[in-house]
């Protein structure tokens, strides 16, 4: 085993920052407070849970009354979708069309596929080889019975960045709701509802160094979507359970810092993940996955001809690197990544995947050992292979 340990797995979830730690330390034994309950001991609770609701609005070029906080990105995305759908069937649309994209995270792709068995017509918008959604095409898209329209910000996977405000400035010409799932570029890129034309909005606190087990959905005011849960009627009625306080004050905490350095932090890793990018690119027979430029800043991606994505993660895991092949929400299943199949890869290039997510504990240092370690991995299993021409040094396939 390894002495070094590299974490390069961010875009999966991140450690608490100190700030956002320090933040939540009080709600845990001190002000723990239920923040219903009316005393004064409990408003304490009340008052933070309140400021750190603020903080995430101002975050977002929102107001406060917009955000709902919620257990996370998953819930977040099925109250988007869900919410649209039976506010609609309130106004007495019963059926209708969701247009989506085919690189969506499970949590948008399986709910779209759970309101199709309720009977509403899905269209799965097609990307290009970098991951990127046509603007004209999703206008095409658009029917008169579309209810809503959902296209992630940024891609877990591949990092593509998508056109957000253009496909915003559209759904608002044509009327229709416009849902971003921005679970990845909250607190890694500038986020602001009212440039992108969002009516709803999902984040997770873990992805930007707060704690996992809380998020929020935004809603443009006067939108107002049902309850997805229901109980004692927390968050105006729409979002029932005890509040989190410790989890809302240490991810609003977390993404203030994130939002006051972006510029610097963003910066600092994108020259890492360039530098990852051109080295690990170079090798034969392997290629970097996304686009060139609109991607997330600490997000490297690549398949490499030959080699299988979990025997790569195992062996960089001996080496002491934290990486990971496709989402780790597919790492349950064999299939190759619907991401990567998406974008036009092979079932067989698509096998051998690698996502490297720098963030703010990684260094140069750090990317000077990755690209080390994973050409000597790459060439080890290429040796092992039975897909992998030793003599020729290239695969056996010809695609
Ligand atoms: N959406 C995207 C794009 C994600 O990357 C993730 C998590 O990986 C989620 C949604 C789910 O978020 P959470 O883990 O907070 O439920």
């Amino acid at each position: 085993m390894s002495e070094k340990f590299v974490y390069a797995d961010h875009a999966a979830t991140t450690a608490v920052t100190d700030t956002a730690l320090a933040a939540m330390l009080p709600h845990f034994t001190r002000d723990y407070g239920n923040p219903s309950s009316l005393y004064r001991f409990a408003q304490e609770g009340k008052t933070h849970l309140e400021e750190a609701r603020a903080q995430v609005a101002a975050c977002l070029n929102a107001k406060p009354e917009e955000v709902y906080f919620t257990s996370g990105g998953t819930e977040a995305d099925n109250w988007a979708l869900r919410g649209v759908a039976e506010l609609m069937a309130l106004k007495g649309k019963k059926t209708g069309h969701i247009i989506t994209t085919a690189i969506e995270h499970h949590a948008i792709l399986h709910t779209a596929q759970w309101l199709e068995k309720q009977g509403y017509e899905v269209t799965c918008l097609p990307v290009d080889g970098d991951g990127l959604v046509d603007p004209a095409n999703l206008e095409q898209a658009i029917r008169p019975d579309t209810i809503l329209i959902s296209v992630m910000a940024a891609n877990n996977e591949i990092g593509t960045i998508q056109p957000i405000a253009e496909i915003g400035a559209i759904a608002r010409a044509h009327k229709v709701l416009f849902h971003t799932d921005a679970v990845q570029a909250v607190g890694h890129i500038p986020v602001d509802v009212e440039a992108w034309n969002v009516d709803l909005l999902s984040l997770s606190g873990h992805k930007f160094g707060g704690p996992k087990g809380i998020g929020a959905l935004y809603m443009k005011k006067p939108l107002r979507l049902p309850a997805l849960i229901q109980g004692g009627g927390q968050e105006k009625g729409r979002r029932s359970g005890t509040e989190n306080v410790p989890g809302a004050a240490g991810m609003a905490a977390a993404l203030k810092e994130a939002v006051d350095h972006l510029p610097e932090e963003s910066a600092r890793l994108a020259a890492l993940r360039d530098k990852l990018i051109a080295g690990l690119s170079a090798l034969p027979y392997s290629r970097r996955t996304g686009h060139p430029v609109k991607r997330l800043p600490g997000t490297a991606s690549f398949v490499f001809e030959g080699v299988e994505g979990e025997a790569l993660l195992l062996h960089l895991d001996a080496r002491g690197i934290c990486a990971s092949s496709g989402s780790a929400c597919s790492s349950a299943s064999l299939d190759p990544s619907h991401v990567l199949l998406s974008i036009g890869l092979p079932h067989a290039i698509a096998h051998g995947s690698l996502r490297l997510s720098l963030g703010a504990e990684n260094t140069e240092e750090d990317v000077e050992y990755i690209l080390k370690e994973v050409p000597a991995v790459v060439a080890y299993l290429r040796e092992m292979s039975p897909v992998w021409d030793k003599e020729a040094q290239k695969p056996t396939w010809e695609l």
